[in-house]
């Protein structure tokens, strides 16, 4: 069995893993997604009860990656996880709120976020695949940030060998701190813009950066070629398997659950990726009950679990849950390429509509097969707030904004549901990312202005911020320049040497 990798909207694409993620998107502007899944046993789980992280993770990515050794990945996840990023040895550990309710904390790594679990591995994955695949180029990344992901690839990127990485974030969409994060971003490989507008702007104008021929060519002329770090890229969904395979071990090795029970997960959500990929480990063996898909009030995936029809025709919300704050989520069509047989005719259909009218619903047989897998709920911004305050008062559990969203919708779900499984829900970001908010929702009335409410915060909740968030204080601002959607292409050029 050889592992390829197709377009989601052309199966006669066909790629070895190197070039999939060495090419991020496919040219066809379908996602590049392997053609058959490994199958796991039991025997594979109860093997990673004893193991570290990293081991986990060598043993999980191999199976997609047949033109790396295993060598080599031993070597990027000892760099990408190692005590030096990471300041939880268990790299992803598992806390308890009760005998069934575990948070997945994911924001251990050097940006606090969640986006650092696959992209301290990217970089090395990608570097990797331009040398096997002989590329002389140097890999231009460019992001669309809706904030956690665009300082996650700036530090892993930063001075990696042959790469330049662009970010560009929404000027009225992310917080204080994120936007400080980037702009102080060190590194000569790096250059940061804000766009005016939300996310789908920053979006929607790198896409337009990627489809340009035109770019293309005179960057090629450069000695560039673009790729993308966006969670498109197989690179980026390929490490965040780890971590559902990995939580289900530590819950065996606690001796909280039997083999082969049924735990469900509960996961914010905005672009689709952290959550298909707990999809994707539930379709090798995963013992997956349900999958609960966490939106805010940009609800567009939880009318598409419910209804079928996915339409973005509706209000964008600014919410405190900035990274959720999209109405285009890209990885929904790995999924529909997925449950629908691998139907690549429908799926580029469907994403041919969703460009011209901004909506499309799909047949009945896959709306089945979808809920079959995924519960789905959304909060707003009140209750997102109650939940921060209620799990501090309940528990003295301090929960950011984008994890208060999965922990409601996960309450109303088992309320709703009766389901009794075990569920873990994923923690994406510290709370200290985003603290004025999180002081508000605890009460407080004066929360102090810019980086003094990280040190407010740790005051009122007794825990320390991550150092890194910390020495924010004392870093250079390096990057203040802001353009319109249109101007986004003149702004590369300034960025590029
Ligand atoms: C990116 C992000 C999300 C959303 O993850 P997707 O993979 O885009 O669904 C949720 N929370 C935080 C903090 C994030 O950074």
């Amino acid at each position: 069995m050889s592992m390829n990798y197709v377009s989601t909207r052309d199966k006669t694409v066909s790629l070895t893993a190197s070039q999939a993620i060495a090419q991020g998107l496919a040219r066809d502007g379908g996602l590049l997604t392997p053609e058959v899944l490994p199958e796991l046993t039991p025997a594979f789980f109860q093997d990673l009860v004893s193991k570290s992280y990293g081991e986990r993770a060598v043993a999980v990515m191999k199976l997609f990656l047949e033109d790396f050794s295993e060598e080599e990945l031993t070597r990027f996840t000892q760099a990408g996880y190692s005590g030096e990023k990471f300041d939880d040895s268990r790299v992803a550990p598992l806390t308890a709120l009760d005998e069934d309710t575990y948070c997945l904390e994911l924001w251990h790594g050097p940006t606090s976020a969640f986006k650092d679990m696959a992209l301290q591995i990217l970089p090395h994955l990608l570097s990797a695949s331009l040398v096997k695949n002989q590329e002389e180029k140097t890999v231009c990344i460019l992001v669309a940030t809706s904030g956690d992901t665009g300082k996650a690839a700036l530090e892993g990127f930063r001075d990696v060998d042959r790469t330049k990485i662009l970010v560009f974030y929404p000027k009225d969409g992310v917080s204080a701190v994120q936007a400080l994060q980037m702009q102080t971003q060190e590194g000569g490989n790096v250059g940061v813009c804000a766009v005016h507008g939300n996310f789908d702007d920053a979006q929607t104008g790198v896409k337009v950066l990627f489809s340009d021929e035109q770019l293309r060519e005179d960057l090629a002329q450069k000695g560039y070629f673009f790729s993308s770090a966006n969670s498109i890229n197989w690179g980026r969904i390929l490490p965040q398997l780890v971590y559902y395979i990995s939580a289900y071990c530590d819950l065996l090795g606690q001796g909280k659950i039997t083999m082969g029970e049924k735990v469900n997960y509960c996961v914010p959500t905005g672009n689709f990726g952290n959550i298909l990929a707990c999809w994707y480990a539930k379709q090798m063996g995963l013992p997956v009950g349900k999958l609960i898909c966490a939106s805010n009030s940009n609800n567009v995936l939880t009318d598409f679990i419910r209804t079928g029809t996915y339409d973005k025709n509706r209000t964008f919300h600014t919410t405190m849950s900035p990274s959720m704050d999209i109405l285009v989520s890209s990885n929904l069509e790995r999924l529909l390429f997925g449950l629908s047989g691998q139907d690549d005719k429908a799926v580029a259909d469907y994403m041919e509509q969703l460009k011209q009218t901004g909506r499309y619903t799909v047949p009945e047989a896959l709306r089945a097969k979808i809920q079959a897998d995924f519960a789905a709920g959304f909060c707003d911004e009140a209750d997102t707030s109650a939940a921060i305050a209620k799990v501090w008062k309940e528990k003295k559990y301090l929960i950011d904004p984008h994890t208060a969203v999965a922990y409601t919708v996960m309450e109303r779900y088992r309320q709703e549901s009766g389901d009794k499984n075990k569920t873990v829900f994923v923690s994406t970001a510290s709370p200290f990312k985003f603290c004025d908010n999180v002081l508000k929702s605890l009460g407080l009335e004066k929360v102090r202005e810019g980086l003094d409410a990280l040190d407010q915060l740790a005051e009122y909740s007794g825990r320390p911020a991550p150092a890194p968030l910390a020495a924010l204080r004392s870093k250079a601002v390096r990057f203040t320049e802001s353009v319109d959607k249109q101007a986004m292409k003149d702004a590369v050029w300034t960025m590029l040497p």
